[in-house]
């Protein structure tokens, strides 16, 4: 397993130990001194635990199999997908206590949902991908408002955006471009794709991913030379690799 994606993973299963151990304990307390703390809370705590964590372990066990084997088992996918949302604000939690930075985490996320969408090896019509941008890929300077209409843009070479709708043209895909993430969510409900290529940057992307669990979502980092949300651009070459992997249901 690639060490980007062993962050996550390592972090998922820090966070299970943990809960096992606060399970442990609370066990402990309710049987050792049931006048220490109130009965009724700490049962249901241990019950929530005693469930989850099997349950949850269960997901990890899966995730890791699916990522070492290159296989996911349709059936199962959704015990990953719950197993990831419910315990990623933990992984959090854990990567800030020891240091981890949250970029780094969310890059780990990131890979490890791409892979996880690469095994379902889904083929697609163009229509049904679609391509959603961040607006920063748009110049700061340019006057075209390419948030009324892609089509505003002129092609100048200034920026991606031009070079993106190639690509759009070439594919066939849909393309779209989201001011933030109410917008994109608007976009993602109104044209129903089947599959998404994000481009954003890390902490849009990860929070992307979690909110449209129903579609698949590769994601395209966006490089920011100038820093966070003006003139950032995109690797093209990963772009159209991305919009393939739909296309032609793998690499
Ligand atoms: S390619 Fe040129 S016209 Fe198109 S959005 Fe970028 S700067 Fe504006």
């Amino acid at each position: 397993m690639e060490a980007k994606k062993r962050v996550f993973i390592g972090l998922l299963a820090v966070v299970l130990i943990v809960l096992a151990g606060l399970s442990g304990t609370l066990w402990y307390l309710l049987a050792a001194r049931p006048d220490a703390v109130s009965r009724t809370i700490v049962w249901v705590v241990v019950t929530a635990l005693a469930v989850g964590v099997p349950v949850f372990g269960l997901g990890l066990i899966i995730l890791v199999w699916s990522i070492i084997s290159k296989k996911s088992p349709p059936a199962l996918q959704r015990l990953v997908s719950i197993t990831v949302d419910a315990l990623y604000p933990f992984v959090l939690g854990v990567g800030r206590l020891v240091g981890i930075s949250k970029d780094r985490i969310e890059m780990s996320f990131i890979e490890v949902n791409n892979l996880l969408v690469k095994i379902r090896s889904q083929r697609l019509t163009p229509d049904r991908v679609l391509v959603l941008l961040p607006h920063c890929l748009q110049r700061a300077d340019c006057p075209h408002k390419i948030t009324m209409s892609l089509d505003n843009c002129r092609r100048c070479g200034k920026c991606v955006i031009g070079e993106i709708l190639a690509l759009r043209d070439r594919y066939r895909v849909r393309l779209s471009v989201a001011t933030g993430g109410t917008q994109a969510r608007r976009t993602i409900e109104a044209l129903r794709p089947a599959a998404i290529v994000a481009v954003a940057c890390e902490r849009e992307l990860a929070s992307g991913i979690q909110d449209v669990q129903s579609v698949p979502v590769l994601a395209v980092v966006n490089e920011r030379p100038e820093g966070p949300c003006r003139n950032t651009t995109v690797n093209l070459m990963a772009v159209g690799e991305t919009i393939e992997y739909f296309l032609k249901g793998g690499a």
